[in-house]
């Protein structure tokens, strides 16, 4: 069998036996709020819908104070062990807590995968995609916000109104960053917990990013936001950080909150005036059931089912609604300015390595991360730069399941790595101009959306991904890399085009083109709610998670959100 294959059968097994683990033994659910004794017609002061990143910081804030009743509905159930662990990272994707979406197939943009569309993982638990994801603790950059600020004619966005958000809700765990004027830029009493994990092997890499000219920063988060580090991770203690375990665990026992699980939330209702006044939800015996509110519904189901959620309620482009007999309340671009990352992956075998003990309370991949721009000029990144080093057994694993890249690929590189140190090295394009959008495909709740990815459908994302992958190929002429004899590996599918000429390069990010895992977009401030994120042409319905962000911010997107959540909270509190 081929060794890609036989690794991916090695991952679906453990996972198998990891579920039924977490079936019959329930190892976490003492961690998390009890499933909330919840009936027909009950009413509450607020309904959040969705216990992901968003969600779970919404009730935390929500709940603080005792006289607001908070019911807080979640499609999924509690986290697995594999959750907490960062160690067992790799096995989350595609497993009973994946909401599991794919792309539909644009005959392009993912010619190097099987099969060639995208794999989309959304986390289905308590936590959402805080309890699937890959822990890298990223804010972006202050022009990201700044820009925010210009979309919505609101200065609350700005980098300096957001930026004590951020600081809210850590709480750094790093002594050399404490040490350091970037300090001034974290938090140390917040509910997420935030690490480096140091790792020797580390320095030769930031040493060749340092002979190409990159800064070597200890901190991309505080006042410099360019350069190479190693990246700041929301582990700590040996545990991921989810919004799940950190935002919720603390507060299972406050009598306000109240946690509706395995509760798949299909409508929400509004009266005459277009007020929202309810939900309709189906328990996971099936029992319909609708709950009221008194005072507003907060939508956290995250960039996919937030606007599924708001188009099968009547908030959508009007022809999309009234072509499946949906009533229109609002006709809002629901859906449309669907972003995300798109990457490129280039592969690196080392030096001859042993195998590593693993330890599943730390970070399976250590990681160098930078943030770069082409113009030296420019203060805000044009790209990032992220390279796992790990070893053959992990690449194979990476290639062919995490980034499901076609087997003759994997195959190739496995065998030309084995028994090597590898460099994994994934180079972002930080703001594409390419648009996707999402369109129901029926009115059940339970038939995922179509969801258009649009990678590529501005050519000058493909330009632009071959180019900052050819600059970070410039690593192969630094000291180490040429020590160590290091290669370069390139799959069959472009083994023909001249080294290093255009065609070759364009190839090769088509080829190696992967998404990330930061979709955004499709409730955007400015054209779907306001700056305050309540839902235009509707009353007492915010929606607040990832699909709210206007734009792309300069790296990956959790912390981003759960500075929204912080944000909106405090909207929600002071009545804005
Ligand atoms: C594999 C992966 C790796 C990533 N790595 C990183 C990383 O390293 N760093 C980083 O910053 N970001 C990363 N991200 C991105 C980041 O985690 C997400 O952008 C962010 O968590 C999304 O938050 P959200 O609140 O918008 O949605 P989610 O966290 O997805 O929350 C939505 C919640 O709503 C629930 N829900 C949905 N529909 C319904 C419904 N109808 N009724 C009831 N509940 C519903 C879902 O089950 C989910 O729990 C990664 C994401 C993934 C998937």
């Amino acid at each position: 069998m081929d060794a890609s294959v036989s690794e991916i059968a090695n991952i679906t097994w453990t996972q198998n036996v990891l579920h039924l683990l977490a079936t019959t033994l329930h190892l976490t659910s003492y961690l998390y709020p009890e499933q909330a004794l919840i009936y027909d017609g009950d009413v509450f002061d607020y309904v959040i819908v969705g216990a992901g990143s968003a969600g779970c910081v919404i009730a935390n804030r929500l709940t603080e104070d005792p006289t607001s009743r908070v019911l807080l509905v979640e499609a999924g159930g509690d986290p697995p062990i594999e959750s907490h662990l960062p160690g067992l990272m790799p096995y989350m994707k595609q497993s009973a807590e994946d909401w599991n979406y794919t792309s539909i197939y644009d005959g392009y943009s993912q010619q190097g995968h099987t099969p060639p569309i995208s794999d989309i993982p959304r986390g289905k638990m308590l936590g959402g995609c805080s309890s699937i994801n890959y822990m890298y603790y990223v804010r972006g950059n202050p022009y990201d916000y700044d820009n925010w600020a210009k979309i919505t004619n609101d200065n609350t966005w700005s980098y300096n109104n957001v930026l004590p958000y951020f600081i809210k809700s850590e709480r750094l765990q790093d002594p050399n960053i404490w040490n350091t004027p970037s300090a001034a830029f974290h938090g140390s009493e917040g509910y997420l917990g935030v690490t480096k994990q140091y790792e020797k092997r580390t320095n030769k890499y930031l040493q060749a990013f340092s002979e190409l000219g990159y800064n070597i920063v200890l901190d991309t988060n505080g006042n410099y936001t360019l350069g190479f580090t190693e990246p700041l991770l929301t582990v700590a203690n040996g545990y991921r950080q989810s919004t799940a375990t950190t935002f919720l665990s603390p507060i299972k026992n406050r009598s306000n909150l109240y946690v509706l699980k395995h509760t798949m939330v299909t409508k929400i209702n509004f009266d005459e005036h277009n007020n929202a006044v309810s939900i309709e939800a189906i328990k996971e015996n099936k029992e319909k059931i609708t709950i009221g509110v008194n005072k507003e519904i907060i939508v956290s189901a995250g960039a996919i089912n937030s606007p599924q959620l708001l188009m099968l309620s009547g908030i959508g482009p009007r022809k999309h609604l009234e072509d499946l007999g949906i009533n229109v309340i609002a006709d809002l671009p629901v859906g449309e300015n669907l972003q995300n990352h798109i990457s490129g992956i280039s592969t690196y075998a080392l030096e001859k390595i042993s195998e590593r003990p693993k330890n599943p309370h730390k970070y399976p991949q250590p990681t160098v991360m930078g943030f770069a721009t082409v113009n030296n000029l420019q203060t805000y990144p044009d790209y990032q730069s992220v390279n796992l080093i790990v070893d053959s057994d992990y690449l194979l694993e990476n290639c062919a399941f995490t980034n499901y890249f076609k087997k003759e690929i994997c195959d190739t590189f496995y065998k030309q790595a084995k028994g090597r140190e590898v460099m994994i090295s994934q180079t972002v394009v930080l703001h594409p101009k390419s648009r996707g959008r999402i369109l129901l495909q029926s009115i059940n709740p339970y038939v995922y959306p179509e969801i258009y990815t649009g990678y590529f459908s501005d050519a000058s994302d493909l330009e632009n991904l071959a180019s900052y992958i050819e600059r970070i190929n410039r690593v192969t002429t630094t000291n180490y890399f040429q020590d160590v004899n290091a290669t370069f590996l390139i799959p069959p599918d472009c083994a023909s085009n001249e080294p290093d000429s255009e065609e070759f390069w364009r190839c090769y990010a088509l080829c190696m083109g992967m998404p990330m895992n930061h979709y955004i977009g499709t409730c955007a401030m400015g054209s779907v709610v306001d700056g305050r994120l309540k839902v235009f042409g509707v009353q007492r319905l915010r929606v607040v998670d990832g699909s709210v962000i206007p734009n792309m911010t300069s790296g990956n997107t959790n912390v981003p959100i759960i500075m929204v959540a912080e944000k909106a909270a405090d909207f929600i509190k002071a009545g804005n």
